[in-house]
């Protein structure tokens, strides 16, 4: 349910509809738009007849929100969200670039990438700690270690940081170090974790599962906007299907129905949607050219000797030719890479 409130609305008329909606035991989400302010509402509405609100002074209408995300929906919220870091802004208009390793394996390496993503004007390092991998054998990341040196990485550099975090357990030590915490594939329907980063004061990427469909993947963006965090990136990262000519199905097509059913914005990582970096650079700028708000891509050093992900990682020269072909393409669409 949505109340719109009239361009006229005063603040006291809008606390007092907030007020209304709390004493019905609901939750009120106050949306402040250019024009008039909306106030989405959460909760079990079965109970209660919302359309005593109608009656309000400053109110204009109440919509019904159709979709079972609410917050996540365009419905509710029509204007296109802005996800903002200290260093930059994530959302249609710009081309938002996160790169990096998949792991944090040294210090060397991890402030070598940083170094070279900053004089490419990269603004975002993506590098996991903690990783999810599909074998106990695999490296399984430097853990607190790789946070600490992450946050060197930032202070030395000016690099935001973007990384991973698998379990409440560490979700203090991630949310200090990340200016953006991922919530992997493995994770989205982690719904303890979900419930747990809604807590934090960084913005959250969140991967699609696996086989998540659309609405099973905005359900997840909504039980962390649910919990007061409104800052949700989306990233299609490839699902699984029959085809096996590459590590998952990058799925493109999901980008205009994202655009279509939500407000938040979208970033696609064609490294593990393809999972061979020779078919990187194509997803990449189709990804650009699809509407999606930006990549997170796979960047090391010494790719052939990467301890996770080495296949598909872009070397410091690919990545350089990658972005040259971005910013090409990036012009005649209207949209600067950042
Ligand atoms: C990663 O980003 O390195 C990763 C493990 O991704 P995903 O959760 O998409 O598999
Ligand atoms: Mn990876």
């Amino acid at each position: 349910m949505l109340v719109v409130m009239n361009r006229q609305a005063t603040a006291e008329q809008i606390d007092a509809v907030v007020a209304a909606i709390r004493r019905m035991n609901l939750t009120a989400h106050p949306m402040p738009g250019s024009t008039r302010t909306a106030i989405g509402i959460t909760g079990n509405l079965s109970a209660v007849d919302p359309r005593s609100l109608e009656v309000l002074p400053g109110v204009e209408e109440l919509l019904r929100v159709t979709k079972p995300y609410k917050l996540a929906s365009r419905e509710m919220h029509a204007a296109d969200t802005y996800v903002r870091t200290t260093q930059t802004t994530v959302g249609p208009g710009t081309f938002t670039l996160i790169a990096g390793p998949c792991s944090v394996e040294n210090e060397e390496m991890i402030l070598r990438t940083a170094d070279f993503l900053v004089s490419k004007g990269v603004r975002l390092m993506r590098a996991g700690a903690f990783k999810p991998r599909s074998s106990p054998y695999s490296f399984q990341g430097m853990g607190l270690e790789g946070l600490e040196i992450l946050a060197r990485a930032r202070q030395r550099t000016g690099i935001g940081v973007v990384t991973e975090l698998m379990d409440t357990d560490n979700a203090d030590a991630v949310e200090q170090a990340a200016d953006i915490i991922q919530i992997g594939t493995r994770n989205m329907q982690n719904f303890s974790l979900l419930k747990r980063v809604a807590l934090t004061s960084k913005p959250v990427l969140l991967k699609r599962g696996l086989s998540a469909t659309l609405e099973e993947w905005l359900m997840a963006a909504e039980y962390v906007m649910a919990g007061g965090n409104y800052n949700v990136v989306l990233c299609e990262r490839g699902v699984r299907t029959f085809s096996d000519h590459s590590r998952n199905t990058l799925d493109l097509s999901v980008i205009p129905p994202v655009k279509h059913l939500s407000h938040l914005p979208i970033l696609v990582d064609p490294s593990h949607g393809t999972g061979k970096r020779d078919y990187v650079p194509a997803m990449a700028l189709a990804a650009l050219a699809a509407g999606a708000d930006g990549l997170l891509i796979e960047v090391h050093p010494d790719p052939d000797r990467a301890l996770s992900d080495g296949a598909q990682s872009l070397n410091f020269a690919g990545f350089g030719r990658l972005l040259d072909w971005l910013r090409r393409l990036a012009e005649p669409l209207g949209r600067t890479i950042n």
